[in-house]
């Protein structure tokens, strides 16, 4: 039918004619997932338990996670990790800016997250005005354990986003093509 002919074409337009082109970018994707390098950054006393986080002791190198670079260019995380100062919001922004695409942020600890103990003029009341967050991790300071935690939810959303937005666009598209049938 007319109705059968406008799905199709509609699931079509949103597959792409690329199945193998588009299996090897999801793979791709799969695989940054499981390989994210945070830039080598830190701001306060959350950064102690960062480090701790990279001993053998809590292991994050178990997830892909053990290369800290030294260059924003080489990274793709950005760890947040302390209060941070009007005077360094600059910076972190120009670290952010010369990180790659896609990259993502996790604000580590409640200074990070919204200025914590720090309701003052010199420290910016939650690094979301500076940069763009994925994840809040709360805590003053968050142990090794609740960092590694939010790196698995990271890991987890950028694995489950990109098939969640290709079900809402399939699922776009056939609305779209059942009203103009
Ligand atoms: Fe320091 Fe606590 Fe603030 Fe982390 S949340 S930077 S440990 S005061």
């Amino acid at each position: 039918s007319k109705r059968d002919d406008l799905t199709a074409r509609a699931i079509e337009s949103v597959e792409g004619p690329g199945f193998l082109l588009t299996s090897v970018e999801k793979l791709a994707d799969l695989g940054q997932a499981r390989s994210l390098w945070p830039v080598t950054m830190g701001l306060a006393c959350c950064a102690i338990e960062m480090m701790a986080t990279g001993t053998p002791r809590f292991d994050m190198a178990r997830f892909g996670w053990e290369v800290f670079r030294a260059s924003p260019r080489h990274a793709d995380v950005m760890i947040v990790s302390g209060r941070l100062s009007h005077k360094m919001a600059p910076i972190i922004r120009n670290v952010y800016d010369s990180m790659p695409e896609p990259k993502w942020v996790i604000s580590m600890g409640a200074c990070a997250s919204s200025g914590g103990i720090f309701n003052n003029y010199a420290i910016v009341q939650g690094c979301d005005h500076v940069v763009p967050v994925d994840i809040y991790l709360p805590g003053c300071p968050p142990r090794p354990e609740m960092l590694i935690n939010a790196m698995l939810e990271l890991t987890r959303q950028i694995e489950v986003k990109p098939m969640l937005k290709h079900r809402e666009d399939i699922a776009r598209a056939v609305e779209a093509a059942a009203l103009a049938a």
